[in-house]
């Protein structure tokens, strides 16, 4: 069933409000007629399963036939922190680490990041972004639209390190600790925790990082961990990483 994202203003006790592109996509896209049902989240914590109403003026109006309570949302808010990939790659990262349930990502730049950071093509890139946060999180009926950060300076993610309880840093190059090592026992003692863990899964580019930036992430409080024997493309590692580390928490359940 299709979902749409709507602002919370535009839930009303009986009846929610679609406009813009949404609007277009319910009348147009999906040709909805009058009885057909669909589903509308204020992207927190309501959802509702809603009958099309009407159009007026571009706007849709749905009535609200019952609220939904279900929670997709995993029990661990975990942020893919990513070096800025060349060319589209950070939209199949965004597209892909949503579907599998990432809370939000954080691009940034590092010693051997090869595109050229432009901050004024910068608020262009994060609405292209966050709009395919959203499209993905409706294709994957998540509670949640992820939220995407400015870009970072490598600095700037250091002194985000300690924010985080657990911040996993993938180093292909990383021969002891394996990826496991690091997240089994910090899920097993997370357990006795109430609230959302808070981890951060820091991936490189193209040309990984640079000694120096291992040094300094490490010294930070990060772990340095490996995924496996194989080298991976930068948009698989966080991938990878993301869903390893929701198996371990047993986040794999149906509904
Ligand atoms: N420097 C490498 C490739 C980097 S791959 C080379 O050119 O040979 C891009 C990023 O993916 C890395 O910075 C790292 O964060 C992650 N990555 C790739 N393979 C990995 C592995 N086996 N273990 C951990 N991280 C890996």
């Amino acid at each position: 069933m299709q979902k749409y994202f709507v602002a919370p203003e535009q839930f009303g006790e009986h009846y929610i409000e679609i406009s813009g592109q949404d609007a277009h996509h319910v009348t147009h896209v999906m040709r909805t007629k009058e009885g057909d049902l669909f589903i509308v989240s204020d992207g927190e914590a309501r959802e509702a399963l809603v009958e099309y109403t009407s159009v007026e003026a571009g706007t849709v109006k749905a009535r609200i036939v019952e609220m939904r309570e279900l929670d997709r949302e995993p029990h661990y808010d975990i942020v893919i922190a990513q070096s800025l990939p060349k060319g589209d790659k950070m939209e199949l990262i965004i597209q892909k680490c949503t579907e599998i349930g990432a809370a939000s990502f954080v691009p940034f730049v590092s010693e051997r990041t090869v595109v050229q950071y432009d901050a004024k093509k910068e608020a262009k890139r994060i609405e292209r972004w966050s709009k395919i946060a959203k499209e993905a999180a409706e294709q994957s009926h998540r509670n949640r639209v992820p939220s995407i950060a400015p870009c970072m300076s490598w600095k700037q993610l250091l002194q985000h390190v300690s924010s985080y309880e657990l911040v996993l840093f993938c180093y292909e190059d990383e021969r002891g600790t394996q990826l496991r090592d690091i997240v089994h026992p910090f899920v097993m003692e997370r357990r006795e925790h109430k609230g959302n863990a808070k981890v951060m899964i820091v991936v490189g580019p193209e040309g990984g990082f640079a000694p120096r930036e291992v040094e300094e992430i490490t010294s930070a409080g990060a772990h340095c961990v490996g995924l496996g024997r194989r080298i991976l493309r930068a948009e698989t590692a966080g991938m990878l990483a993301l869903a390893c580390l929701l198996y371990e928490t047993g986040e794999m359940g149906g509904v």
